[in-house]
């Protein structure tokens, strides 16, 4: 203190002619004359310093209770930008308040939100504790922490639902007595792949409410709610390609886009990464066309595999657990499923026949899902069951069930005639049932 009084002082002695002479500098000089004029009511200026002072030490106390460290501001910060280019200049507000609660407070506000965005969700202990600490991203192939199956709709077959994490939370705080059931299951970071894509889209729509929180013009938060219009749009083709082509089709959706947000994480640690890591365009387009690559690693299909021997076990099929059961009483395709994945074309289709995957969507699928309010059967070749969407759009791949039918039908062949009068029959059906804004197809 004293040097600073002793440092104004000499200001104070500093002939304000030399200062004053150059025009130039006018703005600086009259700073310079303002501070020199305060300067000599150093009595109010010491006040001041010994304010911030005390302000100064409040917020470091503040920040040590937050527990946010500078290197965790910095990322979240860098997560939540609003250009793709800057840092936030704040932490958003909501994310600061579940980082600086307890993690059982977080946990409540955390659901409170969910209910709020109408995305009711159960958050994993995991998800929970990554939000509350900034620590979202995940070592690669081993989906936890923040990732999109870490907060399921419901948590039907994971051990969680019967139990109340925020007072696990708590019981844990407050170094209570935990069964070992109990600790078993603060220390998993469990998640739980989704079974179809109705279900897939209530994580995605769970986990974007979640991201809402870092603000509305994130870009993090754009994306995610572009995603997840995506698959709601798209929701009949996705389950119908998980229908008929890959079972495991919800889990590699979740996966894939889990996978591009941890890689924006990781960026985010050390600068705001690139809008680039989250354009998920060619992903969207190759999961439409059945044509993706994605590999779920090993510790997530074995989750899979492990909830069907469970689900077997049961009786499986059965009509009671109505969350997870609407596409997977498929059995024997195992040998489809080894089959390396191929793009099959219907080379010479017959342009009577050919249907645009719009045209396949709004018509042909509507056929397929609603076959009870229909008169419909699906055409036949000897008995096998001919692919619609290899006969009428003219692709698909070798893992469909069906792909015994991918052979190419001949112009006024039989089957050519079958599926001649099947597609015109549910065009017909569209046509008598089509509003006015529907599309048009021939
Ligand atoms: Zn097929």
């Amino acid at each position: 203190m004293r040097s600073l009084q002793d440092k104004i002082e000499e200001l104070t002695s500093i002939p304000t002619k030399n200062v004053t002479s150059n025009t130039d500098n006018g703005a600086l000089n009259t700073l310079m004359a303002t501070l020199i004029d305060q300067a000599s009511n150093s009595g109010k200026i010491q006040e001041r310093f010994v304010i911030a002072q005390e302000s100064l030490v409040k917020m470091k106390e503040q920040s040590k209770k937050d527990k946010i460290s500078t290197p965790i501001e910095n990322f979240v910060k860098n997560v939540f930008t609003d250009d793709g280019s800057t840092q936030l200049e704040e932490l958003p507000p909501q994310i600061k308040e579940i980082m600086s609660q307890s993690q059982e407070t977080a946990a409540l506000t955390l659901d409170l939100c969910l209910h709020k965005q109408r995305t009711p969700a159960k958050p994993m202990i995991g998800f929970i504790k990554a939000l509350h600490k900034g620590h979202y991203s995940y070592e690669t192939g081993q989906p936890g922490g923040l990732n999109i199956m870490s907060i399921p709709h419901t948590l039907n077959g994971s051990g969680q639902e019967n139990c109340n994490i925020n007072q696990l939370l708590a019981a844990e705080s407050n170094k209570d007595d935990l069964s070992s059931n109990e600790k078993k299951i603060l220390n998993s970071s469990t998640i739980s792949p989704p079974r179809t894509i109705n279900y897939a889209i209530k994580m995605l729509s769970a986990y974007t409410s979640v991201l809402k929180l870092g603000g509305e013009d994130s870009f993090i938060f754009q994306s995610a709610d572009d995603i997840t219009e995506w698959a709601k749009e798209n929701e009949q083709i996705l389950s119908d390609n998980t229908t008929h082509f890959d079972k495991s089709l919800p889990t590699k959706l979740i996966y894939g886009i889990g996978d591009a947000y941890n890689s924006y994480y990781k960026m985010a640690k050390y600068a705001v990464p690139n809008q680039a890591w989250l354009n998920l365009e060619g992903f969207k387009m190759k999961l439409l066309t059945k044509q993706h690559s994605i590999l779920l690693p090993e510790s997530v299909q074995s989750l899979i595999d492990n909830k069907r021997k469970r689900e077997d076990k049961k009786g499986g099929g059965g009509g009671n657990n109505n969350n997870h059961n609407n596409n997977n009483s498929g059995t024997g395709d195992d040998n489809n499923q080894q089959k390396k994945f191929k793009v099959e074309n219907h080379t010479d289709q017959p342009p009577q026949l050919k249907c645009s995957q719009e045209m396949h969507k709004k018509v042909i699928n509507e056929i397929v899902y609603n076959i009870d309010n229909y008169d419909f059967t699906c055409p036949k070749n000897d008995g096998t069951e001919e692919c619609l969407r290899y006969a009428l759009v003219g692709v698909c791949n070798s893992k469909c069930k069906r792909a015994a039918s991918h052979t190419s039908i001949p112009p006024n062949s039989a089957r050519f005639h079958n599926m001649l009068k099947f597609r015109t029959k549910a065009l017909a059906e569209y046509n008598k049932n089509k509003k006015d804004g529907d599309q048009n197809f021939v």
